[in-house]
């Protein structure tokens, strides 16, 4: 799936409110966006909060209907800068890339996409199913020494799984007290998947052990979550901040939620539509080379429509 991030999301040149010095509890409500016929739920950025460590956009999706004719459809577009990561919690989505890359995600399993100087991709769920979709689309910004590497897909089906209590915590990225994620990492960064067991009922809170350099924040995407006094769902971010070793969170049962966390990025991104940059003349360069085609951003083999790219907000009317 796609951004597009828009200036509704974060004004692209204006800076970030400051980070709290620790522990806290920030909730901010998300912005209803629309998405390849999908309405989202945009977590990140948002003007309060552009970042928790390298994760940079987060859309929140479904649960939809079920029936023919739903579920997404994005057609081939392109990004540079960033990690795509597709998470889902109900239905499927055949990932297609420019590197000939063709996969279908499902439940439990994590798509992640490297765009590094360039790449594009399409994303639909497949016309032979019925059920419906839920998930969740983010990214991860790319550090300056990677940025500008070649593009690559993966797709890791098996990840770890740690349980807590009531809490079933799958490992998407990084580490979470000995259980490593092999996906691709270029930052200190974690996304880990909390889940109420379903064979336990709700009772003490599920202590989660932290990195305490790391910032945190939690996107519930079923049911309710309680942090400290502050109860959490779906529709909001709950930004943690930095400085804790756990964190106890109560899980209503049947709820669901990512918890993210990173080293905070020490880099001022510049963020526009799909394009994750540091510099106006870097977008401007992207934007143009997807609207004359060039062999940068490659070819998808996609039955879908290419999405042009809309002209960046800064530069004079043609
Ligand atoms: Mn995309």
């Amino acid at each position: 799936m796609s951004g597009p991030v828009s200036a509704s999301d974060a004004q692209p040149d204006v800076a970030e409110c400051g980070r709290p010095a620790g522990p806290t509890v920030e909730v901010v409500s998300s912005r209803t966006a629309s998405v390849g016929g999908l309405e989202v739920r945009r977590a990140l950025p948002r003007r309060q909060r552009r970042t928790i460590g390298a994760w940079c956009f987060a859309d929140h999706f479904g649960p939809t209907g079920a029936g023919p004719g739903g579920g997404i459809r994005v057609g081939p577009h392109p990004h540079i800068g960033l990690q795509t990561v597709t998470w889902l919690v109900e239905g499927e989505v055949v990932h297609t890339d420019s590197l000939g890359s063709e996969q279908l995600v499902r439940p439990g399993q994590l798509n992640l996409m490297t765009a590094g100087r360039g790449v594009a991709h399409a994303e639909q769920t497949p016309s032979s199913y019925r059920g419906a979709l839920h998930g969740v689309q983010l990214w991860v910004a790319q550090p300056d020494v990677t940025r500008y590497h070649d593009p690559s897909f993966a797709h890791h089906a098996e990840l770890p799984v740690a349980e807590y209590g009531s809490c079933r915590a799958t490992v998407l990225i990084g580490n979470l007290a000995g259980g490593r994620s092999p996906a691709r990492r270029e930052t200190g960064l974690l996304g880990v998947e909390l889940a109420a067991a379903a064979d336990r009922r709700a009772g003490e809170p599920a202590v989660i052990p932290l990195d305490r350099q790391f910032e945190h924040g939690l996107v519930v995407l079923a049911g309710e979550m309680a942090v400290g006094d502050d109860v959490v769902r779906p529709g909001a971010l709950a930004y943690l901040g930095a400085g804790r070793d756990e964190l106890a969170v109560g899980l209503a049962p049947g709820s669901r939620a990512l918890l993210l966390g990173g080293r905070p990025f020490g880099e001022d991104l510049l963020m526009w539509w799909n394009f994750v940059a540091r510099t106006r003349g870097e977008i401007e360069q992207a934007w143009t080379e997807w609207e004359h085609g060039t062999p940068r951003f490659g070819r998808v083999a996609s039955e879908l429509d290419r999405i042009a790219a809309p002209r960046p907000s800064w530069l004079p009317a043609e």
